[in-house]
Formats: structure tokens, sequence, C-alpha cells
């Protein structure tokens, strides 16, 4: 590291511990009806007591001298720099949220661990897919599982985390927490229901702590009974059950710093910015959002989306109705309720809670958000939807090949098609790249006619040996599975 950026860097530390004992925020719920908490809180139980998702109470805001300030930091030192502000001090001190931070990404495979390459004229890549697992959610789950590490290591605590997949959250989730000291992580999947490179990806990690469950059901009955085990409230208190599932308000904190170094590498100062967004829970573009309303001059996010557009409907016509979710080429894009959607949803309605809870409700009940049009309306001040079919996916993957001779997985591929419906209004646009084109082969090779080949890291993924305990799709039996190993028992 060059002396100006050890300086610069040492400025920045200053200046945030300075004021910091008054900046760190507390946290709300989007349903409005329990008591503020802190981040400690809002990290290990994920999900507000009231049903609600926890959003900062206010925004802090990062001056416009210090964003100018990243371009010479380090992609650890932007994200220490953006995340600092919404976590406790007493916590995690300034070391230990360095150390936290360079380990979770120092097993990313590119040295600028989120490189931006242009594609066009006035159109860059983001490409979030060096992590360990191959996509984007390996930066958010990577932070948290160094945070929940610490701040358990720090309690005496343990915890058990239980989650369903049906694909790229598995995997990123159990890479996040394998050979940690305080936790273990039961993930369901459905018997023969996921790729076999994300199956792997899940059983080939043979740690002490890892369950890998095939559940002979599909991946609603997966969920389900993740569900059934946390309604239970004897099991969830005896087993310290937690989630890291996209409500968890650390996994957007964890996202919103690769906008900040997405706009310090961009060579045009100053630019405007439209980033444009593969969507499915709301989570990824809602970090830009966060972005934006901590001070990054971000003009416009789009979000896109594949056939299952009840986001683009309601960005455009004014309509949130649900309809069933049809399979695409992108299926970490396959839903219908955006469960993130609830964070936009709580400042469309003025943080109003009550109103956040009763729109909900009627949405649950009727399958229509209320009041659609005023709401969308408000949104399209900064947000825009685009879709794209499966058809428009492939000749997008083609074109691009064709074009620059790069690959690029089909969720990516849904972005650069929006971003190209997209008007630019003198902005400059960044499209996130939100997996390795080696992670869905089979669309890749139906439109380029290459099949994309795994990174090193990866390359011996189908030999290596693979642990999974199969079971009935039977709660009895997935209970009495969870409590025979997990460690929590024994040291409490
Ligand atoms: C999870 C995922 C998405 C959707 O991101 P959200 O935050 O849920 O909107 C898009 N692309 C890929 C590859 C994913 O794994």
């Amino acid at each position: 590291m060059t002396w100006l950026a050890l300086c610069l860097l040492g400025a920045l530390d200053r200046l945030a511990r300075f004021s910091a004992k008054d900046l760190f925020v507390k946290y709300v719920s989007t349903r409005g009806s329990a008591p503020e908490q802190t981040f400690e809180d809002v990290l290990l139980s994920g999900l507000a007591r009231d049903g609600g998702l926890f959003v900062p109470a206010e925004w802090p805001q990062i001056p416009a001298a210090d964003i100018r300030a990243l371009e010479h930091l380090s992609y650890a030192q932007i994200v220490t720099r953006i995340v600092r502000p919404f976590i406790e001090d007493t916590l995690v001190t300034d070391a230990d949220l360095i150390r936290i931070v360079e380990q979770a990404y120092s097993d990313f495979r590119d040295p600028d661990i989120a490189p931006l390459v242009q594609l066009d004229e006035d159109t860059w890549i983001l490409e979030l897919f060096h992590g360990p697992t191959l996509a984007f959610k390996d930066f958010a789950l990577q932070l948290l599982g160094g945070l929940f590490d610490h701040v358990l290591g720090m309690r005496g605590k343990r915890l058990t985390i239980v989650g369903a997949t049906s694909g790229d959250t598995g995997s990123a989730a159990i890479e996040a927490c394998r050979d940690r000291d305080n936790l273990d992580v039961f993930m369901l999947f459905p018997e023969g229901r996921v790729s076999e490179v994300q199956r792997r990806q899940m059983t080939t990690v043979l740690s002490k702590n890892v369950h890998n469950i095939a559940l002979r059901g599909t991946f609603d009955d997966c969920q389900d009974l993740v569900k059934v085990m946390f309604a239970d409230h004897d099991l969830r208190d005896s087993l310290a059950l937690s989630a890291v599932n996209s409500i968890n308000w650390a996994r957007v904190m964890g996202q919103t710093a690769y906008y900040f170094a997405a706009a310090a590498k961009l060579p045009v100062p100053n630019a405007k910015l439209t980033f444009v967004v593969p969507t499915g829970n709301f989570g990824n573009v809602y970090a830009g959002y966060v972005a934006q309303k901590l001070g990054l001059p971000i003009e416009k996010l789009v979000v896109a989306s594949n056939r299952n557009d009840i986001l683009y409907r309601f960005f455009n016509q004014g309509d949130m109705s649900i309809t069933d979710v049809e399979p695409s080429l992108s299926p970490s894009m396959d839903i219908q309720v955006s469960s993130n959607f609830e964070r936009l949803l709580f400042d469309l309605l003025d943080r109003d809670g009550a109103a956040v809870a009763a729109a909900l409700q009627a949405f649950r009940t009727d399958g229509v958000l209320p009041d659609s049009g005023r709401l969308s309306a408000d949104a399209r001040g900064i947000f825009e939807a685009q879709r794209l079919d499966d058809n428009e996916t492939l000749e997008v993957i083609r074109s691009v090949h064709e074009n620059t001779g790069m690959l690029i997985d089909p969720h990516t591929a849904v972005a650069v098609g929006a971003a190209q419906k997209t008007p630019l209004d003198g902005t400059q646009r960044v499209v996130l790249a939100t997996a390795h084109p080696a992670k869905f082969p089979n669309a890749v090779e139906k439109a380029s006619g290459l099949r994309p080949d795994l990174p090193p890291h990866l390359s011996d993924l189908m030999d290596r040996p693979e642990r999974a305990e199969t079971l009935d799709n039977d709660f009895q039996a997935m209970r009495d599975y969870v409590c025979a190993h997990a460690t929590v028992r024994k040291t409490s």
C-alpha cells in the first residue's frame, strides 16, 4: 500500500472514532411495534418480535469528501468505513472490525475482490462472483459469519443455524459458517432437486459443525419444516436457533459496500450512477437504495426480473399481485414475494409500521398490495424495472460473448438486457454480475456453444467425497436429528 493511502486511512479512522459514540445507529422494526434494538439483537435474532424486519432508525451520512477518498482504499478498508456506523464499537472495536472484514474477503479469488470490467462505452460490469461459492451472496455471508463468531465468542454463547435452500444461499451460508467455534449449521435441501454443482458445493464441506440434510421432498417442504422448528418456542430456545436468510440486516449492510467500491473505481469522476441489479428477494437492490441514503450519488436503480415479474408490474404498472412462480433459466430470481421489499415499503409508507403491517396483511389475504399505484409512483423517483424472458436471456449471453468474448451467467444476462432497455440519461451504468458462468453451465452452453469451466479452487469438485444425511419429510425425524447433532446443549 502506498504512503498516501496509509495517511488517508489514518485520517478516516480518526474521523470515524472521533464522532463515533453518538453516531451508531439503533434499529426499528418495519412493523413498528417492537422496541428499538441494538446491532447485537439485530444480528443474532434476524427477525423482529413483531414479525417485521429491522432497519436503521436513521441513516448515517458518509460525507462527499469521504466518498471521494474511498478510491485510495482497498476493498476491505471500504467495507470497514461503510459498515462502521452500523455496529456499536463496544461490541466490535475498530481493530476487531478490520480483522473480521479482512478475514471475510481473504478467500476471494480476485485481488480486486469486486473487479469492475468495461462492457461498452457507458456500461460496466461489477463482478461479484469471485467468492468461495461463486455468487454474490458470499459478500454478505462471509462477513456475517465472522460477525456471528465474534459476538458469540464475546458472550460465551453458541447458536444453531437452520436453513432451507434451493441453491445458492445454502452453499454460501455453509462456507461462511464452516469451522466456526460457536456455530452449528443444518442446511436442508430437496433431494434430487438442486443442481449437481450446487449440491456438491454443500455436501463436500466435511467440517464437523456442518450438517447437510437431503430431504425427501420439495423446497417448500424444506422451508415448511424450518418454519415449524422456529415456531416451536421450546425447541427454538433450547437449541438457540438462528437464521441467516436474506432478511438479516447485517447481510444488507455487507452488500452496501460494493456500491461504493464500484463508484470509487469508475474512471469518470463525480459520475451520476445507474445500477442495474438482477433481483429476486430484493436484498441486493435494496442495499443500493441504502447506499443512496448514505450519500452515494445514485440516480437510478434498475430492478431486473425474469418472467417472474411481480416487481416489474409494481414499478411500471402500479400493480403488485401474486401469480404462481414459474421456473426460468435464472432460478435464483424465481420468486414472487420478495421479503426485503418490506423495507422499501416501510419508507414508502412514511415509516408507519402499523400501515406496513396492514398492507402486508391485505397482500397475504387478497394477493394484491393495496394502494400500489400511489406507492409505485413514489418509488419511481429512484427505481425502474425491466424484465426479460428466457429467450431474450439466451440472446444476451450469445451477443455479449460474440461482441466481447465474455461469458456471463443467466442472472447477469437478465441485468445486461435490462440495462440495454434503460435510457442512460447522462449516467454511468453499472451492471451487477451476481454469479459465475460456471455455476449455470447448461444455459451458458445453450446460448454460446461453450461450457464454462469451474475456477481452479473448485476444479476437483466433482471428485470430492460428499456427506449428507437423507431424511424423510417428517418433523419428528428432523427434530431428532438436529437435537442429536447440535452441540449447543452439551456446552450450556
Ligand atoms: C440470490 C441471487 C439473486 C437475487 O438476489 P436478491 O438479493 O434476492 O434480489 C440474483 N442472482 C443470483 C445469482 C443469486 O444467487
